[in-house]
């Protein structure tokens, strides 16, 4: 099932290019008290959630063109991303200083994961809303794993186990010398849609085509099998350190073709078998 977020928080099932508002199947969620639960509740309880969101009719479909689309998964813990997790974006981040800024760029397993504020996260609809625009603003297109339960150490076998389903996401990026987490964390820097794709509809999320344009311009073109650490391992990393919640995110990094963006730019960001994200870009 592809489940969206949209308008006023109304939560929907897309069919085609059409959207049937199944809000009214969030009565299966417990109520809550303060302190919440750690996790975003409606992929705490997919299951019941799809079940109930499935009896749906679909006589008052509307058209997906109509509807102003959110951040599919409201409230992650934790949005990781993955640092030079391509070997070809390895190479050009080596060879261009307006991304390396002299510094000796190595990959993933150098690094780690690094942490991106969820007060950065927007859906489609929201648009990006840059700053510093006297530096480089850079998109990059990335997979995204939605984690469906809680994950402590969990080892690469059993790690699917753990994902609820895919998003396409944009990790958006002020180049410069602060850390990571900081450059791409501006709020609307990271951009989560068009849907979630349960995983049951995603045979293998390391054979993916991806894909991104820039005004109808092809910048990025690649494909998962190409991840250095695939999700499996992402996942095993990622557990390895933090306890994963359900509804956390984790952005698997982006290939080679990243490159700026300005106001009035409009990207176009596709990962197959899940669908395609149109962001408009502007000044903040
Ligand atoms: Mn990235």
């Amino acid at each position: 099932m592809k489940i969206c977020r949209y308008d006023d928080n109304r939560v929907g099932r897309v069919e085609g290019d059409r959207v049937v508002d199944v809000t009214d199947a969030l009565a299966v969620l417990p109520g809550q008290r303060w302190p919440v639960p750690p996790g975003d509740q409606l992929i705490a309880h997919l299951d019941e959630f799809v079940a109930a969101a499935a009896k749906v009719g679909d006589s008052a479909a509307r058209s997906l063109g109509d509807v102003r689309l959110l951040s599919p998964i409201a409230n992650p813990t934790k949005i990781i991303g993955a640092p030079v997790n391509y070997a070809k974006h390895l190479d050009e981040s080596r060879e261009d200083k307006g991304i390396h800024f002299d510094r000796d760029i190595k990959t993933i397993d150098y690094y780690g994961l690094f942490l991106k504020a969820s007060s950065s996260m927007v859906g489609p609809s929201e648009g990006v809303a840059l700053r510093f625009t006297d530096r480089r603003n850079d998109h990059e297109v990335e997979l995204v794993a939605v984690i469906g339960k809680k994950a402590d150490r969990v080892s690469r076998e059993e790690a699917l186990d753990y994902v609820a389903g895919y998003s396409v996401g944009l990790d958006m990026t002020v180049r410069g010398t602060e850390a990571r987490s900081f450059r791409k964390s501006i709020d609307t820097y990271t951009v989560i849609g068009p849907w979630f794709v349960t995983a049951d509809e995603i045979t293998d999320p390391g054979q993916l085509d991806l894909e991104l344009t820039v005004n109808d311009e092809l910048r990025q073109r690649s494909n998962t099998s190409y991840l250095i650490f695939d999700v499996p391992r992402l996942i095993e990393y990622a557990s390895s350190f933090y306890t994963l919640y359900p509804g956390d995110l984790i952005m698997t990094g982006t290939p080679e073709g990243v490159g700026p963006v300005r106001a009035g730019d409009t990207i176009n960001a596709t990962v197959a078998g899940i669908g395609s994200i149109t962001v408009d870009v502007r000044n903040a």
